[in-house]
């Protein structure tokens, strides 16, 4: 007997939407079939999944939890929230598998540095996850003859900065002649590169110029992080990449128009790029900074304007935006809002849990896109991208019983105070469309109805392989 059948829901499979029933045994998916029919056999539990909207769990593929966040003026040490209350807060949204980072330090053995992730994660997570290694500074030999095995054991995507972002805080970038080396390392052992481009001349120069000018002011954010800086480091980046055979790029957090150009000229040279976006960054412009409290929306590189909105929009319609992510960096509003400078003002934001429906929401109630879309979007493109397809992001015979049932009756406005994140939401007041009722995570009803039956317990670490497909050419 099934343990789980979730029965007569309107199921986002891979070949076809239609209303099915989803079998489960020991955490998988084992049968697929007709309306009732499983349901019909008996289970261990049936859940009655008419007039939802059935969907492979939702996968945030860029969070950053427990990171120090930069107080203005202080030597404190704050931290973004843990995993355990990021992890609860996506399962309440539906999403069930996160992606985090490990910091590797140049002078610090990698795998000390990953094994240092691992055990802060491990039982602190309702969520399976797993991380990008996260490269800093100049970089040390022993990095690059570590990456392969590391790359092997399952971390197959590093991540890169091209800016130290602020003119504070020094250390984040990784130069070009690293960046390249890089390149060739991951090539070879099969690896993914998640870039965040920012020209850093552009970035600093524009510091120097505001603050000489006195205009420092957070709202001025898009200056500083605008929109040819964009231009000039993603298409730098790419020209590099493109050189060094087996290569391929994964752009985290494309804000403008400029990106999505780089992208898209790329991907038409046959070369394996896939581009990330934000939901902060289709729903907000440079001009909600000026709203009371505008630091909320901000993340770096920074908002942008409209004409970049329209090119992210369309590029999420089979272009050069793959995957909407989080850039989850969840703290109280009084540290989001303690930064007013454009040289002080704290990045990533609180969104985990309404993503998944914010964009139901806005890609197939407000502009159409199909059910499959829009699941590609928040789930199965980032589990095909990061090797984790199609253990995640399918409904199909032989995936983890990951399953939310999302529900178009369940509309509602959104307020921080029925959220699980922190204590402010940067989506207060929007109304969307549809909201979970039930997330399985592997045959595990973890969320029913707003109730957390999860634990901290449940979340696997998820070892990942990027697929030769994914690494060959643009297969997304
Ligand atoms: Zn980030």
């Amino acid at each position: 007997m099934l343990d789980l059948v979730v029965s007569g829901g309107t199921a986002v499979m891979p070949a076809s939407t239609e209303a099915a029933d989803i079998g489960v045994e020991g955490g998988k998916i084992v049968a697929i079939g007709a309306p009732g029919s499983l349901a019909a056999l008996g289970a261990g539990r049936v859940i009655d999944a008419a007039g939802q909207i059935v969907i492979p769990g939702g996968i945030d593929p860029h969070i950053h939890c427990g990171m120090p966040i930069m107080m203005p003026g202080s030597n404190e040490e704050v931290l973004s929230a843990p995993p355990e209350e990021v992890s609860r807060a996506a399962l309440h949204g539906g999403t069930t598998t996160l992606l985090d980072f490990a910091l590797c330090l140049p002078e610090v053995p990698l795998q000390s540095s990953i094994e240092a992730r691992q055990r802060e994660w491990a039982g602190a997570c309702y969520c399976d996850h797993g991380f990008h290694l996260m490269l800093r500074g100049k970089q040390n030999p022993q990095i690059f003859a570590a990456l392969p095995e590391a790359v092997q054991a399952g971390h197959a995507s590093v991540k890169i900065f091209t800016t130290d972002i602020r003119p504070v805080n020094q250390g984040r970038m990784v130069k070009f002649g690293d960046i390249w080396e890089t390149l060739k390392v991951l090539a070879k052992a099969g690896g993914l590169a998640a870039i965040h481009a920012e020209d850093n001349d552009i970035v600093m120069h524009m510091y120097e110029k505001l603050i000489r000018e006195d205009r420092v002011g957070f709202e001025n954010m898009a200056e500083v992080h605008n929109t040819l800086s964009e231009d000039l480091s993603f298409n730098r980046v790419i020209r590099l990449a493109e050189n060094v055979e087996g290569a391929a790029l994964y752009m985290v957090h494309v804000s403008a128009a400029t990106g999505v150009a780089a992208i898209a000229a790329s991907r038409g040279r046959g070369f394996p790029i896939y581009g990330e976006t934000l939901h902060q960054y289709l729903l907000y412009t440079a001009e909600d900074y000026k709203r009371p409290g505008g630091q909320m929306f901000h993340t770096y590189p920074s908002l942008k304007h409209a004409e970049d909105h329209k090119a992210l929009w369309a590029a999420t319609q089979h272009g050069a935006i793959q995957a909407i992510a989080t850039d989850e960096v969840c703290c109280p509003i009084k540290i989001k809002l303690q930064g007013k400078r454009i040289d002080d003002t704290t990045g990533g934001n609180s969104g985990v849990e309404p993503r998944l429906s914010l964009m139901y929401t806005h890609m197939v109630q407000n502009r159409g896109y199909s059910l499959a879309d829009f699941v590609g979007l928040v789930s199965t493109n980032a589990a095909k991208i990061m090797g984790l397809y199609p253990r995640k992001g399918a409904l199909g015979v032989g995936s983890d019983a990951d399953i939310v049932l999302l529900d178009p009756r369940a509309g509602r406005v959104l307020r921080a105070e029925e959220l699980h994140e922190t204590d402010y939401t940067p989506w207060e007041g929007h109304q969307v469309a549809a909201w979970p009722s039930v997330t399985i995570l592997r045959g595990k009803v973890v969320v029913e109805n707003g109730q957390l039956l999860g634990s901290p317990a449940d979340g696997e670490f998820l070892p990942r392989k990027v697929a030769d497909e994914i690494r060959s050419r643009p297969a997304i």
